[in-house]
């Protein structure tokens, strides 16, 4: 359904390999999106030029970053953004696909599976998982789109992450603004923001990667409950 010589071209022109064989995984995934999103409400975003750069071109530039390696997990991955496309990119990754609501994991599951992709799906709420032993520091890096604000993102994500490794959450152009806002909680859950990453989109709109290393343990009264974390952010 998209332009796969066109993505190759584009995602080329920001520095990302793309083989024609991953673009056409990529162009699948999309199709099985469109086809799933009619009996499910899965995206807003249908039409082809809309999925290439909105949710593929997109979650490239995120799945091309460094920190991307090793134990990932894409937190709120919803239809699989960024995560599918960080398995397509990267199969050397270990990915656990995170989100709260499990038909869309199911979705996850079944496309992965049609692709012949392999697919690991945790259904829960992050700030509930993130006090499992199993899952606790666990990560090398986790990934979040369009899940909270980053006070609150940051809250969900970073205690997933292991001492010295990312979290990189996919922003616009709030994300300085929202990073001020989040300097109390970056310093109680131990996470120093490094690096604002940001890229042009071919449809005008500005993509921001906020790159933040774990520099410390959290604290186990770190990750509050839900309510707390959107009704109270850490000042
Ligand atoms: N990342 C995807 C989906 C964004 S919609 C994309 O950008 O297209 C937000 C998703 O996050 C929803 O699927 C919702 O179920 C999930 N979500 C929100 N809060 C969450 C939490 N605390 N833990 C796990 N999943 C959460």
């Amino acid at each position: 359904m998209i332009d796969r010589e066109r993505l190759i071209q584009t995602a080329a022109g920001f520095g990302v390999a793309l083989s024609a064989q991953q673009a056409a995984l990529l162009d699948r995934y999309a199709e099985l999106l469109c086809e799933k999103n009619k009996v499910m409400n899965l995206t807003a975003i249908t039409d082809p030029d809309g999925v290439e750069v909105k949710h593929l071109l997109d979650s490239l530039l995120c799945a091309a970053q460094p920190e991307i390696a090793g134990r990932v997990a894409d937190v709120g991955t919803g239809a699989g953004f960024p995560g599918a496309v960080i398995r397509v990119l990267k199969p050397d990754v270990a990915l656990t696909f995170i989100d709260a609501t499990a038909k869309k994991l199911g979705f996850i599951e079944e496309s992965c599976a049609a692709l012949g992709l392999q697919a690991e799906t945790v259904h829960g709420r992050a700030e509930e998982l993130a006090h499992k032993t199993e899952f606790r520091e666990q990560f090398d890096c986790v990934t979040a789109r369009a899940v909270a604000n980053l006070p609150a993102v940051c809250e969900y994500c970073l205690p997933l992450v292991k001492v010295g490794g990312w979290f990189v959450a996919m922003k616009g152009p709030e994300a300085p603004a929202e990073l001020d806002q989040a300097k109390a909680a970056l310093r109680a859950l131990g996470g120093e923001a490094k690096e604002l990453r940001r890229f042009g989109l071919p449809d005008g709109s500005e993509r921001v990667l906020v790159v933040i290393k774990k520099i410390s343990q959290t604290s186990t009264k770190y990750p509050r409950s839900g309510k707390n974390i959107t009704k109270k952010p850490i000042i």
